[in-house]
């Protein structure tokens, strides 16, 4: 904003609608809010959206980081009435109106919570410590190098006692990241590995993919699940079912049933729990993370707060637990509340949301994905397509779309996974010496 457009922002006679966070749900409604009779306020931790479906890809060395984020700046300069300020949310003061961050506090006449949700490690704090997490940019590209420092590392090794250990990964969790994750690695073992470690027998590098459950994709069909266990185990994926990890110390995996495994990598892919903000602790549904909130995505009993996506907790029709934690369900609820504000400006009475679910889709390695739309299944390839073409559509900006497009071109065509420089090498935190820093 220049200090004329800061001016005129300023002046807006309208109500200031803070938003916290500009994810799915975030970017969404704001959009649909410019030229409101709203002054809106967007306040991120990050500079940028992140597009979540595709962080695998970043994380598996298909695509570069900046394909699949979107500045903030970028989205806000042409809109008169938002603005945009990079700062973390650390509570709420419902009372006074105001949200307390890192850089001070901002009134609000109106608030949006979209924070989202983050890795759900259900307490366990060394497998917080040790294991490594797929929900941000930064842990995508921290898994990227680790795994790029494993394959140097191997080289290295004395014995194939300790190759095996440097290639053994393990990925906890058996639905969409842990299947998209897992599928990418054997891609990557098949040709990476094979072509470019040549001094390496690739059958060293074991994945492995872990789920307390019979059957991975538990929220699929079971044609989907089947159809994508099938997948991974032709790639050569270990799935271990009915095992529960509940130890990790950097080197060994430990399950319930007292038994260990070496794993050099494990990723947690095991759930999510929603960001809630010390000061309206009050709107928790115990033990979810998430905000209760009713078919408005109002919190209850705190005015004038709404919540949306991940962190929101809606009981409506089939969906007495809540919506799924998906982009779709994020996006639908921006857009009605974006809708109903737009209402209450004009006197107007607001709807109550109500839930389309548009499906379900993941993709397992190279041309082939699973895809349910309600009692429809595809598999294979043409589901890898559809897959393709919805996420494509479903980036933000043109400049993405068009990068993402070229860089999958290159990578289908010619089997190379190219973005693999070691630039800001992955220090596990095991290995992380604690300084002492002498006072005075
Ligand atoms: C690896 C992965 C793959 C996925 N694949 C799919 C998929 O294929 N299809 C699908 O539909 N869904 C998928 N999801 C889920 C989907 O990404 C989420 O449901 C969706 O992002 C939720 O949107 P949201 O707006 O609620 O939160 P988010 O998109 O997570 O956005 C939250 C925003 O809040 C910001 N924030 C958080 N806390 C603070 C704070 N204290 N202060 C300031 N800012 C804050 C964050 O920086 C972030 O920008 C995937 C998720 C992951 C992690």
């Amino acid at each position: 904003m220049t200090s004329e457009a800061k001016r005129r922002y300023d002046a807006l006679p309208h109500p200031q609608v803070v938003v916290v966070g500009g994810g799915f749900a975030g970017l969404e409604l704001i959009k649909r809010l410019e030229g409101a009779p709203y002054k809106v306020l967007l306040l991120d931790k990050h500079n940028h959206h992140c597009f979540q479906p595709l962080l695998y890809q970043v994380a598996t060395a298909s695509l570069s980081a900046d394909s699949i984020a979107h500045p903030f700046r970028r989205t806000v300069a042409p809109m008169p009435n938002v603005a945009f300020r990079m700062a973390r949310v650390l509570s709420v003061k419902p009372q006074e109106k105001r949200v307390v961050t890192d850089h001070g506090e901002f009134a609000y006449d109106i608030l949006v919570l979209a924070t989202g949700s983050t890795t759900n490690f259900f307490g366990n704090a060394q497998l917080e410590r040790e294991a490594m997490q797929l929900k941000s940019i930064g842990q995508a590209l921290d898994i990227r190098s680790d795994f790029l420092q494993d394959f140097e590392a191997a080289l290295y090794a004395q014995d194939e006692a300790g190759q095996r250990r440097c290639l053994n990964f393990t990925i906890v969790g058996g639905g969409p990241t842990g299947v998209e994750l897992a599928g990418a690695l054997a891609e990557i073992r098949r040709t990476v590995l094979k072509r470019e470690y040549r001094e390496l027998d690739s059958d060293r590098m074991q994945i492995w993919l872990v789920d307390s459950n019979d059957r991975v994709l538990k929220n699929f069909s079971e044609q989907a699940s089947a159809h994508a266990l099938a997948y991974l185990q032709d790639m050569g994926v270990n799935v271990k079912f009915g095992a529960r990890v509940t130890g990790y110390d950097g080197d060994v995996v430990t399950f319930q049933d007292g038994s260990t495994m070496d794993s050099n990598t494990l990723i947690w892919a095991a759930g999510v729990k929603g960001v809630t903000l010390p000061g309206l602790e009050a709107a928790e549904v115990p033990k979810a993370n998430r905000y209760h909130v009713d078919r408005f995505n109002q919190l209850q009993g705190v005015p004038e707060v709404f919540a949306l996506g991940d962190v929101a907790l809606m009981a409506e029709g089939k969906w007495e637990r809540g919506h799924p934690q998906v982009a779709t369900a994020a996006i639908q609820q921006a857009r009605l509340l974006a809708d109903n504000l737009n209402r209450r400006a004009k006197g107007g009475a607001m709807r109550p949301f109500t839930y389309t679910d548009k499906g379900s889709m993941a993709t397992i390695g190279r041309y082939k994905a699973v895809v349910d739309v309600g009692r429809l299944h595809w598999g294979g390839f043409v589901a890898w397509l559809l897959w393709m073409f919805v996420h494509l559509m479903a980036l933000v900006g043109y400049r993405n779309r068009l990068q993402v497009l070229a860089a999958w071109a290159w990578k289908y065509l010619s089997w190379k996974n190219t973005i693999r420089l070691i630039i800001r090498p992955y220090i596990r935190r095991s290995a992380q010496q604690v300084v002492e820093v002498p006072q005075g």
